[in-house]
């Protein structure tokens, strides 16, 4: 049985004040069936590390750099992230693959990186809307399984989100049939590459659009083992009814 996951992904959201957003939402959910995740900019990672220690809530980074330490103005390592309270990181999301130029080869270094000093990692995968169009998706998704992921991964280790980067902050979510087709492809993959063991327990997680409205409807889908969510996670109000949604599919 795959424990389901609900990822939040601040983004570059979130002064101080953003601190009590979190704790409204460790209290209102002490002994969650599900895991609960918030990943906060890296300027929050450690105070937020802190106001949820005891709680059922864990942290992550939404990056890292895959170099231990050195002269990388700017950047954070998988380290610093261990280091300030971080057990997460997302990796390879479409906002880092478009603003930053990042290739699948970056995201597997950084992947790497991440499970050297005992992140869990969340690589992300997704078509954009051109390529969709253009009925490439599986290939895409395909190809970034194939170049982000590293060898060596285990269920523990491993959590994919699948993305299409139309579905992002765009308010438009695919069908229950195109998240079901992408996610048993991905499904698919894993267990071809890692066999049955491990590919069965690896989490496949939805993002795009992910509100308390839709969030029933898209984890009935098979092979939907939770959702990382952006503008939906910034509230508690709206993260609390995606995670009670996500508790209600179990
Ligand atoms: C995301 O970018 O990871 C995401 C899912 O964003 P949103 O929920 O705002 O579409």
């Amino acid at each position: 049985m795959r424990r389901k996951l609900a990822a939040g992904n601040w983004k570059m959201n979130g002064l101080s004040g953003a601190l009590a957003e979190a704790t409204r939402l460790a209290d209102a959910h002490p002994a969650p069936r599900i895991d609960i995740l918030i990943c906060p900019p890296a300027t929050l990672l450690s105070r937020l590390a802190g106001a949820l220690k005891g709680s059922a809530i864990a942290v992550g980074g939404q990056d890292c750099h895959p170099a231990d330490a050195g002269a990388h103005t700017g950047d954070i390592s998988a380290a610093m992230l261990a280091d300030a309270g971080a057990g997460h990181v997302i990796l390879g999301h479409s906002e880092r693959r478009a603003d930053h130029g990042e290739t699948d080869e970056d995201v597997r270094s950084r992947v790497r990186a991440a499970i050297a000093v005992g992140l869990r990692v969340i690589v992300c995968t997704g078509e954009s809307g051109a390529e969709r169009d253009a009925g490439e998706t599986l290939a895409v998704v395909g190809a970034q399984l194939a170049g982000s992921v590293p060898d060596g991964m285990t269920a523990k280790t491993l959590v994919i989100a699948y993305e299409p980067v139309w579905a992002i902050g765009t308010g438009q979510v695919p069908t229950p049939d195109q998240i079901a087709g992408v996610h048993g492809f991905i499904r698919s993959r894993m267990i071809r590459r890692f066999g049955e063991e491990t590919g069965q327990g690896i989490r496949i997680l939805y993002g795009g659009s992910v509100t308390p409205d839709n969030a029933a409807r898209i984890f009935a889908v098979a092979d939907v083992d939770g959702a990382l969510v952006g503008g939906a996670s910034l509230k508690a109000s709206s993260f609390s009814s995606i995670v009670r949604a996500l508790e209600a599919s179990v």
